[in-house]
Order: C-alpha cells, then sequence, then structure tokens
C-alpha cells in the first residue's frame, strides 16, 4: 500500500467511523424498555420487545464494526504490511479492505 493508498484508506475509514458512532446514542435510546405501566396494549408490548430484537441486533452489528474499523485503522498507520495477503503477500483490494477491514488473506487464498 503506497501512501496515498493509505491516505484515502483512512479517510474513508475515519468518515464511517464517524458516521456509526453518531447512530450509537439513537439506538441505544431505542433499546430503553417501556416501563410497565406504559399504557401500550399487549400486542404493542410484543411488537416492541421485537423491535428491540432487531435494534440489539443492529446495536451489536454497529460497535463490532466499530471495533474493526478502529482496529484497521490503528493497523493501516502501524503495520507496514498492512493490505498485503499474510499468505500469498499479494495487495489486497481496496475495495475489499473497506468491506472487510479485517481482511488479512486475498480473494483467491481466503477462498
Ligand atoms: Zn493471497
Amino acid at each position: 500500500m503506497d501512501t496515498k493508498e493509505r491516505e484515502d484508506f483512512t479517510n474513508v475509514i475515519k468518515k464511517e467511523l464517524e458516521a456509526l458512532r453518531e447512530q450509537l446514542p439513537s439506538l441505544e435510546k431505542r433499546m430503553e424498555p417501556v416501563s410497565p405501566d406504559a399504557s401500550i396494549g399487549r400486542l404493542s408490548r410484543l411488537d416492541n420487545m421485537v423491535n428491540q430484537g432487531v435494534v440489539e441486533k443492529q446495536l451489536s452489528n454497529t460497535r463490532v464494526r466499530i471495533l474493526k474499523l478502529e482496529e484497521a485503522l490503528r493497523r493501516v498507520q502501524e503495520d507496514e504490511d498492512f493490505g498485503l495477503c499474510a499468505e500469498c503477500g499479494d495487495p489486497i483490494p481496496l475495495k475489499r479492505l473497506l468491506a472487510m477491514p479485517e481482511a488479512e488473506l486475498c480473494v483467491e487464498c481466503a477462498s
């Protein structure tokens, strides 16, 4: 990865991190339980539980993605071999790295 590629990668990752971090508070807020006194019917209570399951999944996906992006950001700055396949040493395409920042193998070696 040359300097320009590192810079591009860093910028894209930083932007995505920023967007994800902005989503966190609203997701967390939607996870708050509805008070048992709230006058919603049995069905909406069920609805609410289902929704919370969805939000919980989304929240944990978002957190995992943030951790992976932070790790990639650290590696692109510290690790000279970042972006090279751990198996064959070929450069991993930038597109793959952006979709899977934790990728350590090129498509061929991973398959
Ligand atoms: Zn490879």
